[in-house]
């Protein structure tokens, strides 16, 4: 029988810091860049890394769903990809990924067929979050693969960086429907 202190070793094993970093927070800065390279051009400000638990950094992404007209290029798809590629596997069963938003349903069960070891992400997403917040995808009993996830990294920067961009957007949108208002009133 597996004893408590087994289970809490193997769950230390899993749960640990990629090799050569001290905080989940320092891998979170550098995904939080990725997210302003997306606010950069007018995305959906959202970034996702993958690291080898050696502390390689295997892929950077950052959401990219108008600029490709592709409703899949979500952050976390991408550095999916970018890692298979990398280690010509579809499967990436040693890697965490970071993210600065709480998966959706689609990136959720990405992440389960990647086979993904841990999720760590900052923003909880209310409103389509698939991990915590309005589904919990990753316990759900028809996958065979549990994913381990950590929430609320670095979460004041990431949902700032969020609510800055829609509060900019709701204010682009107005401004638009006021001058087509002007112009056609004229
Ligand atoms: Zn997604």
């Amino acid at each position: 029988m597996t004893t408590r202190r087994e289970l809490e070793h193997c769950y230390d094993a899993l749960t640990a810091l990629p090799e050569g970093w001290s905080s989940w927070d320092d891998l979170m800065r550098i995904t939080l860049e990725e997210a302003r390279k997306a606010e950069a051009i007018d995305e959906v400000p959202v970034g996702a890394i993958l690291v080898a638990p050696d502390g390689t950094i295997v892929a950077k992404a950052y959401n990219r769903t108008i600029i490709d007209h592709d409703p899949t290029a979500h952050a976390e798809i991408l550095a999916l990809r970018t890692a298979g590629k990398h280690l010509q596997n579809y499967r990436t069963e040693e890697l965490v990924l970071v993210v600065t938003l709480e998966p959706c349903l689609m990136c959720s069960g990405a992440l389960v067929h990647a086979r993904i070891r841990g999720v760590v992400y900052g923003a909880p997403d209310h409103k389509t979050g698939a991990v915590d917040s309005q589904l919990n995808s990753f316990e759900l009993p028809l996958h065979n693969h549990a994913i381990w996830h950590r929430a609320g990294v670095l979460q004041e920067e990431c949902s700032t960086m969020l609510s800055a961009f829609f509060k900019k957007r709701r204010k682009q949108i107005k401004a638009e429907k006021e001058s087509r208002k002007s112009r056609s009133s004229s």
